[in-house]
């Protein structure tokens, strides 16, 4: 069997599955937040009834995040459903905007959009929030009322995004059909070359097979390669596996994925025990490919579709605006490269930067190189930082949004969706590339290979 397949075998209490099988299976957490979370307690409380309790207040976490910044009162309003439904259920990890559990949250405008409006239990984006509080383990299951819940397949574990009915029934029972879906294996040789970066790989791998060429299948990432990414290397990957259409990214188990769930768990008391799985000999794929490391170069997806790959070198176009931020491309490592390249520089073009969560915001503040952290070395190079952590901009949101786009306007994104709309606009045009990439295109003002930079 495939990792997927061994983890949900495990799950539904199965000595072997195959792709096509529909089985049961048992979740190990379910995650949702401000905009699916109110449509799933609803389902939850029809289904289940006015009075009901959710299946294991232990494994439902709950993390506003994405419209949050906004004077939108009904974006407001989402935060404090989720906050009255966590108090009467008792739920232990709903990590709240604000500090108060009898509170209600309002943003105020008047404030800016720059200067950290949470308390102290907010966690941020819930991709990156996952894993950093620890609640991703190897060989576990995760569903989660967001697409981009695949993310967690970095950690070894079976992650992959539901809708409000679906997460309303695992609400109440903790359970779920599905169907086991065929593993496409993406063997990893190599390493990377300096100015090239994980989100280089993985716009590489949708190019290769479109934005639809992994629909409802398992995308596995392995070989010799992946002892030399990073576990934010492997988020970026797994985080996209949906912009192919896959059901989930994963990852093998190694000493790496240990250290990080080992101390994240400890740090955050959360279950520390998990058993990871390793795949046999044996195991069958629909499609296999070697992708070599070295031989990679900045890579682009264009306007309007993750699929559309070009080389960033072999590009000529003029931006309005960069982008980095979101559970894709606004982790630490993210906006550490993004300094190599603007550090003693200046961006030309407009520049937003949103780190995913609070505790990233930290990092970058209390990081110094010589005498100044990453944070002001962004900001004097004029890089427009919000200590608002959240998903922003990324999905576009309400017209206040940071970073949003409310005309016509070309972005480079260090994030992970470009459709029409996406950032706002459904005229603008959005090219994803690596935080790399965006800081060199930023201080070109086009579309910029940042080997020039690098180097
Ligand atoms: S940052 Fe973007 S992709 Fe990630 S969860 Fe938020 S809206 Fe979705």
């Amino acid at each position: 069997m495939t990792l997927t397949e061994k983890i949900l075998a495990r799950a539904a209490g199965k000595a072997q599955v195959t792709a096509g099988d529909n089985i049961w299976v048992n979740a190990d957490v379910l995650m949702t937040h401000d905009v699916c979370g109110p449509g799933t307690i609803g389902v939850f409380k029809r289904e289940f009834g006015q009075t009901a309790k959710v299946w294991d207040r232990q494994r439902v976490v709950i993390i506003p995040d994405h419209y949050i910044f906004t004077a939108d009162s009904k974006s407001n309003r989402n935060v404090d459903i989720l906050r009255e439904f966590a108090r009467e259920q008792g739920l232990p990890y709903f990590y709240d905007v604000i500090d108060d559990p009898n509170g209600s949250w309002k943003f105020d405008a008047a404030k800016g959009l720059l200067k950290k409006q949470y308390g102290s239990n907010y966690a941020g984006v819930c991709h990156a929030a996952l894993p950093q509080k620890g609640h991703t383990r190897p060989g576990e299951i995760l569903f989660g009322t967001d697409s981009h819940t695949c993310m967690a397949g970095a950690f070894n574990e079976f992650a992959t995004g539901i809708g409000n009915t679906d997460a309303g029934f695992v609400m109440g029972t903790g359970k779920l059909l599905i169907k086991v879906p065929e593993t496409m294996r993406f063997r990893f040789e190599g390493k990377l070359q300096p100015g090239v970066m994980a989100k280089d790989i993985i716009l590489h791998v949708i190019g290769e097979i479109g934005f639809d060429g992994a629909t409802y299948r398992a995308m596995q990432f392995d070989g010799p390669g992946v002892a030399s990414l990073s576990m934010d290397d492997r988020m970026t990957i797994a985080n996209m596996a949906i912009e192919a259409g896959g059901k989930n990214g994963i990852f093998p188990f190694d000493a790496r994925t240990a250290e990080y769930i080992e101390s994240r768990t400890r740090l955050n008391g959360t279950k520390q025990r998990y058993e990871p799985v390793e795949a046999d000999a044996d195991q069958k794929f629909v499609y296999e490919t070697v992708i070599n490391l070295d031989q990679l170069e900045p890579t682009v997806a264009c306007h309007p579709d993750p699929g559309q790959r070009k080389k960033a070198k072999e590009m000529d176009v003029k931006l309005d605006r960069a982008y980095i931020g979101s559970c894709t491309g606004g982790k630490t490592s993210d906006f550490v490269e993004f300094a190599r390249v603007v550090q003693g520089r200046r961006v030309v073009i407009d520049t937003f930067g949103v780190p995913a969560t609070p505790e990233i915001v930290h990092d970058l503040q209390t990081t110094r190189w010589g005498d100044r952290t990453i944070w002001d070395i962004l900001v004097g190079a004029g890089v427009q930082m919000t200590e608002n952590a959240g998903c922003a901009a990324c999905l576009g949101g309400p017209v206040d949004t940071f970073g949003r786009m409310n005309t016509p306007l070309k972005c480079i994104s260090a994030t992970n969706r470009n459709f029409p709309g996406r950032m706002g606009h459904k005229e603008s045009q959005v090219f994803l590339a690596s935080p790399a990439t965006v800081a060199a295109s930023a201080v070109a003002g086009r579309i910029t290979d940042p080997r020039e930079y690098v180097n």
